[in-house]
Formats: C-alpha cells, sequence, structure tokens
C-alpha cells in the first residue's frame, strides 16, 4: 500500500512535521520518515499520534450502561450493582453479545481506543453448561473486533468460586465457571485460530475470591507453558469489603498475598488495585506490572481511589480501561483519572508531578506504554516494527486551533467533551474517516434490535428500576 503522509506527528516522543509512516500489507510499520514530501503518498490530513490500548473491557456491560442508576432505601453499592448485572447477562445470547460487542469496539476506535483487552468470563449458556463450542462467546468476541477492525487481547477468564477459600459459586456466577483444564483448552484454541498481528490471547484470573491458590498455580504454569511472556490479568482490590475478606482469609491484604504467592512481573496487568498500603505500592512498582485503572467506572461503582501520587514516586507503570463502559474514551479516562486526584489532593496537575511538564502527555504517554505492555502486543508507538494504529486530531477543531506540541495534548484531554479525532487507522487500515467509523450504519443498526428487545425482555431490571 502507498506511505501514509502527515502534516506533523508525535514520534517516540517528539513531535515532528511532515511525516511518511510506511505500513507493509501485515499491518506493522517498516519505516517513519519525517521532514519528506507527500509525493507518492495518500495524505491523511491532522496530526497523527498513536492509537491508544484499552487494558479493560467487558463487552457485554456496555448494552446496560444508564441503568443502574436508581436510589434505593437500603443504599446502592458495588455488590447491589453486581446483582443487578448478574440479572441483565441472563438474557444475552452469542448473537446478541457479538452486537453488543461490534457496536462498543466501533466506538471504542471512532475516540481513539485501537486495542482492546476483553478480559471475557461469559462463558457459558444461561443455564451454566457450555455452548456445544465451548469457546463460541470467545470466537463471537474476536468476530466484533474483526467488524470494527480493532487489535484484541483476548483473556478467556477462569472463574471458580465465589469467596475466598474456594466458596462454591453462587447461582448469578453459572455463566462464568469452568474447570482449570477446560479453561487453558480455552486459551490453546483459541490460541491457535489468532488472526496474526491483530488478535494476542492472554489468561485472565478473574480475581482472588474466584480462583483457589491451587487453581492460580496450576492454570498460571499451564499458560505460561504455551506461551512464556502471555498477558495476565487479574481484578484486585477494588473493593473494601473483598480487602477485609482476604484480611480474614489468609492474614494478608489482596495485593500482598498476591506478591507474595504468584510469580508477578512485567506480563502481569493488576486491574484496578484501589486499596493498596505504601508496601504493596512499591511491591507492584517494582515488578514492572502493570496496574489497569478505569476512571469512570470505578467512579460509577464507587470503589475508591488508587494512591496516584505514591505509585508515580514509586515508578509503577499503569494503563487504563473502560471496563463497564459508561465511558468509551481514553481522554474521558485519563481525565477522570487526574480530576480525582485533584478533588482529593486539592492540588493541580497531579500526574505532571513537581516537573513542569505538561499533564495531558504524562497520561497518554503512560497509557500508551502500560496500555502495551498489559495488552502483549506491539502498539503504543509510531515506529518500526510496531502495528500501524494511529488516531488522527483535527487541529482546526475548536479544541485544538492554534495549538501545537504538547498543547495538542492537553487540549485534547483537558478541553471538553467534543472529539478532536477524525480519523483511526489499525494497521493501516481506515476504519474512521471524518468521525465515523466506516461500518457505523450496518452495526449500530444490529445493536439497536438487541438493545430494545433488551429493554423490553429484562423484567428483574425493569422491575427493580421503577421502584
Ligand atoms: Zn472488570
Amino acid at each position: 500500500m502507498p506511505d501514509l503522509f502527515f502534516d506533523s506527528a508525535f514520534l517516540s516522543g517528539n513531535w515532528e512535521r511532515d511525516v511518511r509512516i510506511a505500513v507493509d500489507a501485515g499491518g506493522w510499520i517498516t519505516s517513519v520518515r519525517t521532514e519528506t514530501t507527500p509525493q507518492g503518498a495518500r495524505h491523511v490530513p491532522g496530526v497523527a499520534v498513536p492509537g491508544v490500548p484499552n487494558v479493560h473491557s467487558h463487552a457485554f456491560q456496555r448494552a446496560m450502561a444508564g441503568l443502574t442508576e436508581r436510589g434505593s432505601p437500603t443504599g446502592d453499592t458495588f455488590w447491589t450493582w453486581r446483582e443487578r448485572m448478574y440479572g441483565f447477562l441472563e438474557k444475552l445470547d452469542p448473537p446478541a453479545v457479538e452486537a453488543i460487542a461490534a457496536r462498543l469496539y466501533t466506538e471504542l476506535v471512532r475516540h481513539g481506543f485501537t486495542s482492546i483487552a476483553e478480559f471475557h468470563y461469559l462463558r457459558n449458556d444461561p443455564t451454566g453448561r457450555p455452548y456445544d463450542d465451548p469457546v463460541e462467546m470467545g470466537r463471537r468476541i474476536l468476530s466484533a473486533g474483526e467488524t470494527a477492525g480493532v487489535g484484541l487481547t483476548i483473556l478467556p477468564t477462569l472463574y471458580r468460586a465465589s469467596d475466598f477459600g474456594g466458596q462454591p459459586p453462587v447461582a448469578g456466577q453459572k455463566r462464568f465457571t469452568a474447570s482449570v483444564e477446560e479453561l487453558v483448552g480455552d486459551v490453546a484454541v483459541l490460541g491457535a485460530g489468532a488472526a496474526a498481528g491483530t488478535v494476542r490471547v492472554g489468561l485472565a484470573l478473574h480475581s482472588l475470591r474466584a480462583v483457589t491458590p491451587a487453581d492460580l498455580s496450576v492454570a498460571v504454569d499451564a499458560a505460561r507453558a504455551m506461551d512464556p511472556e502471555i498477558p495476565i490479568h487479574i481484578h484486585v482490590a477494588e473493593q473494601t469489603r473483598e480487602v477485609d475478606a482476604c484480611l480474614a482469609w489468609s492474614g494478608a491484604r489482596p495485593v500482598e498475598w498476591l506478591l507474595d504467592h504468584a510469580p508477578v512481573d512485567s506480563s502481569w496487568c493488576l486491574i484496578h488495585a484501589t486499596h493498596v498500603d505504601s508496601t504493596e505500592v512499591r511491591g507492584i512498582a517494582r515488578t514492572g506490572a502493570v496496574v489497569g485503572l478505569c476512571p469512570t467506572t470505578e467512579a460509577n461503582l464507587g470503589d475508591g481511589l488508587f494512591p496516584y501520587a505514591e505509585y508515580r514516586d514509586a515508578g509503577g507503570a499503569w494503563a487504563i480501561g473502560t471496563d463497564s463502559h459508561v465511558g468509551r474514551s481514553p481522554v474521558g479516562e485519563v481525565r477522570m483519572l487526574e480530576y480525582a486526584q485533584r478533588l482529593a489532593t486539592r492540588t493541580r496537575n497531579v500526574a505532571a508531578g513537581p516537573k513542569a511538564r505538561s499533564t495531558g502527555r504524562v497520561l497518554l504517554d503512560h497509557a500508551w506504554s502500560g496500555g502495551a505492555r498489559a495488552c502483549g502486543r506491539r502498539i503504543g508507538r509510531l515506529a518500526p516494527g510496531y502495528r500501524g494504529d494511529i488516531v488522527v486530531l483535527d487541529p482546526s477543531h475548536a479544541s485544538l486551533v492554534g495549538r501545537s506540541g504538547d498543547d495538542l495534548l492537553d487540549s485534547w484531554v483537558f478541553s471538553g467533551d467534543d472529539s478532536p479525532v477524525s480519523d483511526v487507522l489499525v494497521g493501516g487500515t481506515h476504519v474512521v474517516r471524518d468521525g465515523r467509523h466506516v461500518r457505523e450504519g450496518a452495526v449500530a443498526e444490529a445493536y439497536a434490535l438487541v438493545a430494545r428487545a433488551l429493554g423490553a425482555d429484562t423484567p428483574q431490571l425493569a422491575l427493580e428500576l421503577e421502584d
């Protein structure tokens, strides 16, 4: 394909003008040249920046965003939200999940996410039995990713218990459970069929609540025997109740326990890690593991506040995810992260710290580099050997006009909700043009059918909301 030409681009930490990027037929960047000419190249007007990785998604939850926002006389919490979520997913079949995921992924890519780590635990049919093809749901996720033209790290998820100490799963969890052998089989099957370059298969352990120490160890060993650097994700320390339960079970806090008992290293991604003390903060940073922060979901669920400044000072890696998808924009996530810290500390520019540097740049640098590590893919940079995942910002957009350099990133993050993303290329292929996903019409129609049917067909959620 012809080279791509951009008026300016953010390349490996530097702003450059008149940039030509060559992407091969497999979607990999083969060369990047600066101060060149557009001759013979395809000119994409605007400012090119790397696509942003999204390290945490439960795609089906997109369809319930906005449906859990009513008060209750007993007080609403994460745990009551979870009950509503269990009720909601009872109605979801594979075609519905595919339609929801495709809609979600087109929305995510339109805002600048080009690679998504799908923490995939909706495995079984509504009665709790595996589908005839046990990875039916996983294949639907991959198909949705293909429709949206986005990169994926799919993480089949081990889910065995309802609480610490291997408590039996409750009824609402029957669609998640599988034996360790079955789940490792899912990783192998999906890995064997994965599209080279665009899909990576990893392993998720749902949480320390859902996985016993023995299961954790067998699953991690088996996954690493298949792929020594396989990405491993786990929800950890999201809620204080989980911290208390872990202390009661083991005498240790969740992250403390994990660091002491699991081979945590830079291929691990600790989702949330909200409730961590100073020892745990330093412990995570030392391993090189990535903390997967999901700021709008964490705010929506009332999880608590991650000790950002302490983790920043320890040199820890982090990335962002959209988790339940109440927010779907990378800049929305990093802005929420920064604003929550400002509110808590009554100071400004927390991510930048004491150095006179751009907060937007620091936030996005983490999202790019930590995100690439957590997805286990060569992404997050516009450089040879990386994927041709490129977000193009419109420099004439009201939020960006007159800006240059890092001010563009600060204005993208901190200048409101109206997105200046004009085009998005994934693996060198144009999937968003002039702010619109190339398959938006058909994908939106299929989703609308599902959303309307769910709206008419979820009495348990509807009843609760009418209270
Ligand atoms: Zn999650």
